[in-house]
């Protein structure tokens, strides 16, 4: 264990941001090299690492992934160990997600498994919605395609060390909506002799508020924020000629998000063709719903059982967004919450560090499940 602490506290020390986590991936080469793994497979979607121990009867890949990116919040944390780098900080706990992820290669090197493959993948670039899909592409691509895939991410305000389960959705569908539209400017004495898209910009936005408050035929939980809004240029002589508004769509199930997305467009294109604008519709930062496999997550309800770890069950879905979604789409795949305390700081605030004391439970869940699948 104190190996283990000593490795969370040298990846604070050392944060990098999403795609640039070249440092962080030699750190844990070297830390795995000494539990020796029949391969570790370096550059795997980018800066990802891919540590894998064979059983020797056939059986299926099973893949347990951490995320490896910082992000860039300075830390205020008065710590031995607190970030060496100005404007770059662990403060959503993924040095502790590596940790322990790295607790499960020490445990499979002890004993490896009976059958099957454990596929121990350190992701990069979860922060900015990246390097999931992308480390999947990679790993199907090179033969190592997943049937069973497993996360977590820990949540303070939750007991420490306890699982946090959701049998359906654990994390939201989520993504960004921009709007361009497109008349022309004229001089702000002769408006009539320009197209302002000055009107477009205000229906969208209360259209946009209006339809995700009040349309139907959803079957849970949606959210559209507007979050940007832009209107020709400071320039008192012009009328503008240019505009974009941005928004966050959000759902639970993703059949509520293609529903949501269906709706906003066509209110959109509805306002231009009104104001005879031309318009540009495109999406950025897309994460499809984290849903949970009912198969999966048994492996890990019993995993917590076996390890005498208090389970809590979450009242309703996370309302951010998880970029592990893209394995839940393709494989039997459950992510859970492991809790970092009650009052624990908040996630990405600059005093938040990961409690070292949660490391071994999430060591004992991810182990529990490799058992039950590999032996
Ligand atoms: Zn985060
Ligand atoms: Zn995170």
């Amino acid at each position: 264990m104190d190996e283990l602490k000593r490795l969370r506290h040298e990846l604070h020390k050392n944060p990098e941001l999403s795609n640039k986590e070249s440092g962080t991936a030699l750190r844990l080469k070297f830390f795995l090299s000494r539990y020796r793994p029949d391969e570790l497979i370096q550059n795997v979607g980018g800066e990802g690492l891919l540590a894998v121990y064979n059983g020797v009867e056939p059986g299926p890949n099973v893949l347990f992934r951490a995320d490896m990116d910082a992000l860039p919040i300075t830390e205020i944390n008065k710590l031995p160990y607190a970030s060496s780098k100005e404007g770059v900080g662990h403060m959503c706990g993924h040095d502790g997600h590596m940790t322990i992820l790295s607790g499960l290669a020490v445990q499979l090197s002890n004993k490896p498994p009976q059958r099957g493959r454990a596929m121990l993948l350190f992701q990069p670039a979860e922060e900015t919605g990246e390097g999931a899909a992308r480390a999947l592409a990679d790993l199907t691509q090179r033969g190592y395609s997943p049937d069973y895939a497993f996360a977590l991410h820990n949540m303070p305000r939750y007991p420490s060390g306890s699982l946090l389960l959701s049998r359906e959705t654990f994390a939201a569908a989520s993504k960004g909506l921009v709007v361009k539209f497109m008349g022309h400017s004229s001089h702000a004495a002769e408006p009539e002799k320009g197209l302002s898209p000055a009107l477009a910009v205000a229906r969208t936005i209360e259209g946009l508020i209006h339809l995700s408050k009040t349309a139907s035929g959803y079957s849970d939980y949606i959210l559209l924020t507007i979050i940007y809004a832009r209107l020709g240029e400071i320039a008192f002589g012009t009328t503008p000629g240019y505009a974009e508004v941005m928004a966050t769509l959000r759902a639970f199930k993703n059949e509520d998000m293609a529903l949501l997305t269906k709706y906003s467009e066509e209110l959109v294109r509805k306002v231009a063709e009104e104001q005879h604008l031309r318009v540009d519709i495109s999406y950025v930062e897309e994460f499809p719903a984290a849903v949970n496999s009912t198969e999966a997550i048994a492996y890990v309800e019993n995993a917590a059982r076996e390890a005498s770890i208090p389970t809590v069950e979450l009242v309703r879905p996370n309302g951010w967004s998880e970029d592990f979604a893209h394995f839940t789409l393709h494989c039997k795949s459950a992510i859970f919450g492991l809790g970092s305390g009650v009052d624990h700081p908040e996630l990405h605030r600059p005093d938040y560090d990961f409690p070292d004391e949660i490391i071994e439970h999430g060591v004992n869940l991810f182990e529990g499940v490799a058992r039950q699948l590999l032996g």
